[in-house]
């Protein structure tokens, strides 16, 4: 048997549900990866181990997943109704073909459905099967300390070192008590071999060869015999060559490397222990209709604000692809501008314009209300006559 332990991009990448929208191809990787996880926990050859911090995220994300099937199963509600409506008014000619659409429809929201129910299941039962602990105050003044010292992890400038650094070395303290229980006495004579996952390379790799801990942490992960490894997948293989292809490695490292980029959560505050966790991950790119790549046409940009208002989106714009996050915390959806890479968060609904700050393009959020308090965002780059077409109606209308 040996002790697991994941760094917190692994955990949140592994709890949070494939979002719908993600243009992301690699979604059958993801759920592979954690049923050959979830294998080795039940077949006994690994156990994980958890403190408080990854225990508190994941209570985040099931919220995030209950929401996301209230979501499917609102808009199936919402859209069946339509097609009833639309099967009522033609008086009961092409009623094959309608039902024939329900029936696929139905299935396809059933299969989401029930891929994130299961999902969240799943998910639970990895955890309940885990080595629980908290971490204790002894190794969070270490930490203190250490980042003082700018010994790594500490090396670079990024907030979610912290978060890393205590899922280390509560890990470290946690195995060494473990041993100690089990074998009465120094050295540790039962101890059981562990690896240590983080795909922060940067911080946590030698400088000559990120494969490899960094020297700074190198004896506490040799006194345990604790080896790292830069992603879960490599991991894994390491105990079973057989589970994942070399190809299929890189698909996952490359995925989790690119749904976390760094940026942290404008709105909220997690209290200290989990100050780390507020972190955006941008799964999901949309298409957006953009009105400045418009050619200037004054009779199209009257047929555009007369379209505003109605919510239906112009086909004659081209569209444009923006990234589309959301807080691992507190749920707030953010917009990524595509112009310059700013990044800001969608607080209020309806028809509101939001001005990105790095470059000035208007940002035009149209949301719909979809039932049980949420409510779905349309997006739209507008040019600023539309801008201030709109703001002069809404403040005729108020
Ligand atoms: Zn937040
Ligand atoms: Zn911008």
């Amino acid at each position: 048997m040996i002790y697991l332990i994941l760094d917190s991009n692994t955990w949140i990448y592994l709890a949070n549900n494939k979002d719908p929208l993600s243009d992301n191809s690699q979604e059958d990787l993801h759920f592979k990866l954690f049923e050959k996880l979830l294998q080795k926990v039940e077949d006994g050859s690994i156990k994980i181990l958890v403190n408080d911090i990854i225990e508190k995220e994941w209570i985040r994300n099931k919220q995030s997943t209950s929401e996301l099937i209230i979501k499917y199963k609102n808009k199936l509600k919402h859209d069946l109704e339509i097609l009833k409506r639309i099967q009522g008014s033609l008086n009961g000619a092409f009623s094959d073909e309608l039902n024939s659409i329900k029936i696929e429809y139905i299935k396809v929201f059933e299969g989401k459905i029930s891929k994130n129910t299961t999902h969240i299941i799943n998910v639970e039962s990895l955890l309940n099967a885990c080595v629980k602990f908290k971490v204790t105050s002894t190794t969070k003044s270490f930490c203190a300390d250490w980042a003082v010292e700018k010994k790594a992890p500490f090396i670079g400038d990024k907030k979610n070192s912290m978060a890393d650094a205590l899922i280390l070395f509560s890990s470290i303290e946690k195995i060494k008590t473990m041993s100690k229980i089990e074998a009465g006495t120094f050295p540790f004579t039962q101890l059981h071999k562990s690896i240590f996952i983080s795909g922060n390379k940067n911080d946590f790799g030698s400088a000559d060869n990120t494969h490899k801990i960094h020297s700074d942490l190198e004896p506490f992960l040799s006194e345990i015999d604790m080896s790292f490894f830069l992603s879960l997948p490599a991991a894994l293989n390491f105990l079973d060559d057989t589970l994942f292809k070399e190809t299929e490695i890189k698909k996952i490292e490359q995925e989790i490397e690119e749904f976390f980029e760094e940026y942290y959560c404008l709105v909220c505050t997690p209290s200290e222990d989990y100050e780390y966790l507020n972190v955006i991950h941008f799964s999901s790119s949309i298409e957006v209709l953009n009105e400045t790549n418009h050619p200037v046409d004054p009779n199209q940009l009257e047929l555009a604000l007369l379209d505003l208002n109605e919510k239906n989106q112009i086909k004659e714009y081209p569209t444009q692809s923006v990234k589309f996050g959301k807080c691992c915390w507190c749920n707030t959806n953010y917009i990524q501008c595509k112009n310059c890479s700013e990044i800001f968060p969608i607080t209020k609904h309806d028809f509101e314009i939001y001005k990105c700050e790095g470059c000035g393009l208007f940002y035009q959020i149209i949301s719909e209300y979809i039932g049980s308090g949420m409510f779905e965002e349309n997006i739209r780059i507008i040019s600023s006559n539309s801008k201030d077409e709109l703001q002069r109606r809404n403040s005729t209308i108020t």
